[in-house]
């Protein structure tokens, strides 16, 4: 266990937390059923869940791709080292818990530019005796910086799985190619990326309508269709992407599906009624539901 960062003062960790404007990593938290969010953030997941009801089930079928990922590349490939970047608040099943109960010896560093997922970030620093976990409050943006850290935990001549789950589509073109770029050109030879991103090529309609929701509340939003996301693979020198390529994240590797919750939901209809969504079960998908591309890819 490590955690540099959390050495911080917490009168100035307060200062750099605003509830009164919503979070990324916390509207994500209300959509996983989750309770580190605020009232600006449950607006604002309200107003997303206006435009596409069944918006939700994006967020958990990418978490869910994400849990097969690392369990595939730990179980089946012997990855036993991850760097994953927006790794968004701690919930039930973090990288390190995925990884390590499959290879206790696993080493996980944790990146997030927002202060709220540093306050939680203790929760992320629970590594067994074997393993190491290490947390980063970097932005993605900052790629030397990233790096430079990481390596205090992570060895770089064994292989690593960048993980870049659900937060390319919060930065642009010019910055998110290029810095993918070069992070991968740090990964050995044997490194894996683990990526999602949310489109609008399935539905444009809907999505486009949950774009405005977050633009009006200041976030950056991108859309990426399968081509721009394949590029993150084929323009990183030596990247190969892994079957089945970019695909819907429901249709990646399925496995067994997580376990209904006990309540049934009702519809949602509104702020009031945010609560439901807790309840509501992932199981029942239909490929008309999806907008999130997933993919791995591998370093030659
Ligand atoms: N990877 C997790 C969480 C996704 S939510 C999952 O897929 O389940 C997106 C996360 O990316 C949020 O926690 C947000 O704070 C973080 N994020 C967004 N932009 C970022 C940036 N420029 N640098 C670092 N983290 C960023």
């Amino acid at each position: 266990m490590s955690g540099d960062a959390l050495s911080q003062d917490p009168a100035e960790l307060a200062r750099r937390i605003d509830t009164t404007k919503a979070h990324p990593a916390r509207v994500y938290d209300v959509f996983l059923g989750g309770k580190d969010n605020y009232p600006a953030d449950r607006e604002a997941a309200a107003a997303a869940l206006a435009a596409n009801p069944r918006g939700y089930l994006d967020v958990r079928h990418n978490r869910d791709f994400m849990r097969r990922a690392v369990d595939r590349l730990t179980e089946r490939d012997g990855i036993r080292q991850f760097l994953d970047i927006g790794t968004g608040l701690p919930t039930a099943e973090n990288v390190h818990t995925i990884a390590q109960r499959i290879r206790p010896d696993a080493r996980v560093v944790y990146v997030d530019n927002d202060p709220v997922v540093l306050a939680h970030a203790r929760a992320l620093l629970t590594s067994g005796p074997e393993g190491r976990t290490d947390y980063i409050d970097a932005d993605f943006k900052s790629p030397a910086q990233i790096l430079e850290q990481a390596a205090k935990t992570l060895d770089f001549d064994q292989p690593i799985a960048l993980c870049l789950v659900a937060i390319l589509h919060f930065v642009e073109d010019d910055e998110a190619y290029p810095i993918v770029r070069e992070l991968v050109e740090a990964l050995p030879s044997g490194s894996r990326i683990v990526l999602s991103h949310l489109t609008d090529e399935m539905h444009p309609e809907p999505t486009r309508a949950v774009q405005r929701t977050y633009t009006e509340r200041g976030f950056t939003f991108v859309f990426r269709s399968k081509g721009e996301v394949e590029r993150f693979f084929t323009e990183a020198p030596g990247v190969s992407l892994d079957e089945p390529g970019v695909v819907p994240a429901h249709l990646w590797h399925p496995g067994p599906a997580p376990a209904p919750p006990a309540i049934d939901a009702e519809d949602f209809e509104s702020l009031d009624d945010i609560e439901k969504i807790r309840y509501r079960d992932i199981n029942d998908v239909t490929d008309d539901d999806i907008n999130v591309y997933g993919a791995t890819g591998t370093k030659a």
